[in-house]
């Protein structure tokens, strides 16, 4: 299909519910869910707290796409706090499409940013998001304060060579390296350390952890505990990972990625991503009250291969969801609906997980494997899509880092 660069997209909220009113079922499933919610909420009648509220913003891998933009989860801790997780290209985009004519009160609202890792789809967002927020805050009539950075070291290259050459942006936030969030981590510097005091008196929170993960170098994830009591860890990009288990042990809710699909395992290693069910286990051992997987692969853009470990405690995100820790015992009784409205899209997968299947029985030699690679690698010669997703993200990725290492 060809680029159309002049294309003007359009969304209208009634086709898709139309649309979806349409699929066999579906409307069923929906009647049968709210009946079973409702219920439920009579027999518990407690309201909940409303905050925390989960904004998902992105919920896709490696490239921005119409269903799923890249890594963005905004954290709204109180009415007037809000922190947000990783800050992918769009992410601005996403908040004015989730927010309308509320933007800017929403942007302004944001204290801190924690950036995972340097890869493109976790932290190109950042800049347009820190002029944004200026623009917000002076339009509000709001005093303007820069924002507390928790990300790696690293992304001062980038950051430094902006404001040399580009425009000035070092006064927009205070940088809060993540390596100082380690546990057993010395911070020397004064400055730092009354940056890390301040950011957490913000946002009142009483301890903010990071851990490096197993995924690229300098590449970190979060956890974080309320002063109310309920905590919340957020994996970035990794493969099953004890130091995050660590960190995140006892979460209210835990955010982890859930890049592939079970039966690419030995993708999920090639990439140091998880798979569904490594996700899901994680959230086990670290014995989270909920997990809520993201970061799928785009070739997943709709739904993702569902896996048997799905139970209770899991739910899958989508871009604009909004959650409260309220929530999680709804969660899982969409899961029915979400299958039936994305039924033909589930069946072809599972075809495609069939054929692999039979490509490359489990247990196969090293030979078959390898015969496997050629294979695979003749199916993106002939533009198979859900390869070419891969080959794309792996091309962005080394052009993201070119462009750090030359800053
Ligand atoms: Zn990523
Ligand atoms: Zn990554």
């Amino acid at each position: 299909m060809e680029w159309q660069r002049d294309a003007v997209s359009s969304c209208s909220s009634e086709e898709f519910v139309k649309e979806a009113s349409e699929v066999t079922n579906f409307l069923e499933e929906v009647e049968k869910c709210r009946r079973t919610c409702s219920a439920e909420e009579r027999e518990l009648s407690v309201p909940g707290d409303k905050y925390p509220e989960v904004v998902f913003l992105g919920t896709g891998s490696a490239l921005p796409m119409k269903i799923r933009n890249v890594s963005g989860t905004l954290v709204n801790i109180s009415p007037s706090q809000s922190l947000l997780l990783d800050c992918g290209e769009g992410t601005f985009g996403q908040l004015c499409r989730h927010y309308g004519d509320d933007v800017d009160d929403a942007l302004s609202k944001i204290s801190t940013v924690f950036i995972s890792h340097l890869h493109a789809d976790h932290h190109t967002g950042l800049i347009k998001l820190l002029y944004q927020r200026q623009r917000a805050l002076a339009s509000l009539g709001r005093p303007f304060s820069p924002i507390y950075l928790v990300a790696p070291a690293q992304i001062m290259a980038w950051l430094g060579q902006y404001h040399d050459y580009c425009e000035e942006i070092l006064s927009h936030f205070n940088h809060i390296p993540n390596r100082f969030l380690c546990d057993d981590a010395e911070v020397s510097k004064p400055k730092t350390h009354s940056f890390i005091q301040a950011m957490l008196k913000k946002n009142n929170l009483e301890e903010f952890r990071t851990c490096g993960v197993r995924h690229c170098k300098n590449a970190f994830a979060c956890s974080f505990v309320h002063q109310s009591g309920w905590k919340l860890a957020f994996s970035g990009d990794t493969m099953p990972c004890d130091a995050f288990v660590n960190i995140g042990k006892n979460a209210t809710l835990l955010i982890h990625e859930a890049t592939l699909e079970d039966e690419l395992e030995e993708e999920a290693v090639e990439k140091r991503h998880s798979t569904t069910s490594q996700a899901i286990g994680i959230g086990m051992k670290m014995n989270a009250d909920f997990i809520m997987l993201n970061h799928f692969s785009q070739r997943y853009a709709k739904i993702p291969l569902f896996s048997e470990d799905f139970s209770d405690k899991v739910g899958i995100s989508f871009d604009h969801m909004k959650i409260c820790f309220r929530d999680f015992k709804i969660l899982p009784k969409l899961i029915p609906a979400l299958k039936t409205l994305f039924a033909e899209e589930l069946e072809e997968m599972e075809e495609r997980r069939e054929k692999r299947e039979l490509r490359n029985p489990r247990g196969s030699s090293n030979e078959v494997i390898s015969e496997q690679k050629m294979f695979r690698r003749s199916e993106v010669e002939r533009g198979a899509k859900r390869d070419q997703e891969e080959e794309e993200e792996t091309v962005m990725h080394s052009i993201d880092t070119k462009r750090l290492k030359t800053s």
